[in-house]
């Protein structure tokens, strides 16, 4: 089975969205901003740099891009928390690119960073199953270097309840050798998904990720 098969991708979701220019202009800026600073931008800065009347025009195009599950935006705080496929908090999923650490949401999102921002990347994780620490190098678009020699990937089923940052996101997951993974779902039988080895995985994130900030 292909990996287009498995994958709903982020891709698909922008697509369904039919978003407006302005809205199109936030998500890109807010993709920008996390790939640039490691961190969300502010109402403020989402404000200025839409040239919106007031911050509160400023939440509502957030809201519209939370509710297309594009990014995970709290009105309660203010705050945009995730952008897919970047984290707003430390995650265990790090992507070194130039002198920047970024935090991405899961093991395939870190995997399509590099895709997404056409630049070489570090990524660092660990094995969910026995904490060794995982290092992946990729660089055009395929894997130029990765330890251990065994790391696979687990991408789960689809689910249908929430966003998929809080829901599907928790589970994908690097382990460092199929060996670990077998321990994991023997551990965890009611999960279902796919093991992918890693030019598939990064295959994955270059399928949800690579077209985002291309015109
Ligand atoms: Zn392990």
């Amino acid at each position: 089975m292909g990996v287009a098969a498995i994958v709903d991708t982020v891709a698909q979701r922008l697509a369904r969205a039919s978003l407006s220019q302005a809205e199109d202009r936030a998500r890109r800026y807010v993709l920008r901003h996390f790939a640039d600073t490691g961190r969300a931008p502010g109402l403020a800065e989402l404000r200025r740099e839409l040239q919106l009347s007031s911050e509160e025009d400023a939440a509502a195009v957030l809201t519209r891009l939370h509710e297309a599950d594009l990014i995970v935006y709290d009105a309660t705080t203010e705050r945009i928390t995730a952008a897919y496929p970047f984290s707003g908090k430390p995650t265990g999923h790090r992507v070194e690119i130039g002198d920047r650490t970024l935090h991405a949401l899961c093991a395939i999102d870190a995997l399509g960073i590099p895709s997404m921002l056409d630049a070489p990347g570090v990524i660092r994780s660990e094995c969910f199953w026995c904490h060794a620490p995982i290092g992946v190098h990729v660089e055009g678009g395929v894997v130029a270097a990765h330890w251990p020699a065994g790391v696979v990937a687990w991408y789960p089923e689809k689910d249908s309840c929430g966003c998929t940052a809080t829901s599907r996101c928790i589970l994908i997951n690097f382990f460092c050798s199929e060996g670990h993974l077998g321990a994991w779902r023997k551990a965890n039988p009611r999960e279902e998904g796919t093991a992918l080895n890693l030019q598939e995985a990064v295959e994955a994130g270059r399928m949800i990720f690579g077209e985002l900030l291309r015109s």
